[in-house]
């Protein structure tokens, strides 16, 4: 694990850097120079999916980096179009072949597309997976409280991780308590606000000013303070590095309560209630 950034312990035991390198929207030939980037900043964990299209892409930076494999959090996920037992185990393998992995160490479902009612199947081949050892911990994506507490009374495993959308403008109250609850660890998307006007927000700009730092810098670290994991994205290098150097100073309380009352409830993506793309 890099010494930059510190663990989480998940529900099962296993550790997860609290922050790692988001790839959405990173075309596959530019995403090997973005991860080798990352990785060479001292990120740790990396976060993908099936639908970003840049799984070849990150497994090459993974290989090109000469870390040892162990050294590396690699998560993906599954898509919509994959959802079902049967399609989620071929999905998981033509996953870890695009990777160039062996195992993975996370995969979750994207979405609950609770219309479809598929996700409980679905979750039933990730537990397999896992009780096979082909990934080291499972999860979902986007799960409202009402998708989580129904995947947790009919199935075994409870998940070590739900990423949702998350930065000061959604606070997500309701999914981190029930996330704390269950013993979930929440992972923030979107934790930037997509860098769309919430970095220019006053009241973190000024906090930023305080502190000599950025307002990326000032943002990702109240996620850290509330005990997120946190995957923010750049393909700039002065950016990547600047938003993994986050473990070196504290926001004091009027900060944090200054960043807690930007919440809006104002989702950037898509409601997960009814969001059903293949
Ligand atoms: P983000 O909040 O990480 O914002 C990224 C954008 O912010 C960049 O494109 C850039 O414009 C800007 N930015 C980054 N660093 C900056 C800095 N230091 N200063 C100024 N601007 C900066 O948004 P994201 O990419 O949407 O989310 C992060 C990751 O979360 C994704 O890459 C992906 O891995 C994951 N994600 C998951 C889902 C899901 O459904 N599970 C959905 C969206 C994103």
């Amino acid at each position: 694990m890099s010494s930059k950034v510190p663990p989480i312990i998940l529900n099962n035991g296993v550790e997860m850097p609290q922050l790692g390198f988001g790839v959405w929207q990173v075309p596959d030939d530019e995403a090997e120079q973005a991860v080798g980037t990352a990785l060479e900043a001292g990120y740790r964990s990396i976060d993908t999916a099936a639908i970003y299209g840049n799984e070849e892409g990150t497994g090459r930076a993974i290989a090109a980096s000469g870390l040892p494999r162990e050294d590396i959090f690699v998560t993906t996920k599954l898509w919509n179009s994959d959802q079902g037992y049967d399609s989620t185990l071929r999905a998981f393998d033509a996953s870890l072949e695009k990777l160039g992995l062996d195992h993975l160490d996370l995969y979750l479902i994207h979405w609950p597309l609770p219309s479809r009612g598929t996700y409980i199947d679905t979750y039933k081949a990730l537990e397999k997976l896992h009780a096979d050892g082909r990934v080291r911990a499972i999860g979902v994506s986007n799960f409202l409280p009402e998708h989580l507490r129904r995947l947790v009374s009919e199935t075994s495993v409870v998940p070590a991780v739900n990423q949702i959308e998350l930065h000061p403008h959604l606070q997500q109250h309701a999914s981190r308590e029930l996330h704390a609850e269950q013993g979930i660890a929440t992972e923030a998307w979107s934790p930037l606000g997509q860098g769309k006007g919430l970095l220019e927000v006053p009241a973190i700009v000024a906090i930023a000013q305080k502190h000599d730092r950025t307002p990326a810098q000032v943002v990702l670290r109240w996620h850290v303070q509330l005990g997120n994991v946190v995957i923010p994205k750049s393909v700039t290098p002065s950016r990547i590095k600047e938003n993994i150097e986050v473990f070196d100073f504290s926001l004091d309380d009027e900060d944090l309560a200054a960043i807690s009352a930007l919440n809006e409830d104002r989702r950037l993506g898509p409601d997960p209630a009814t969001f059903d793309m293949s």
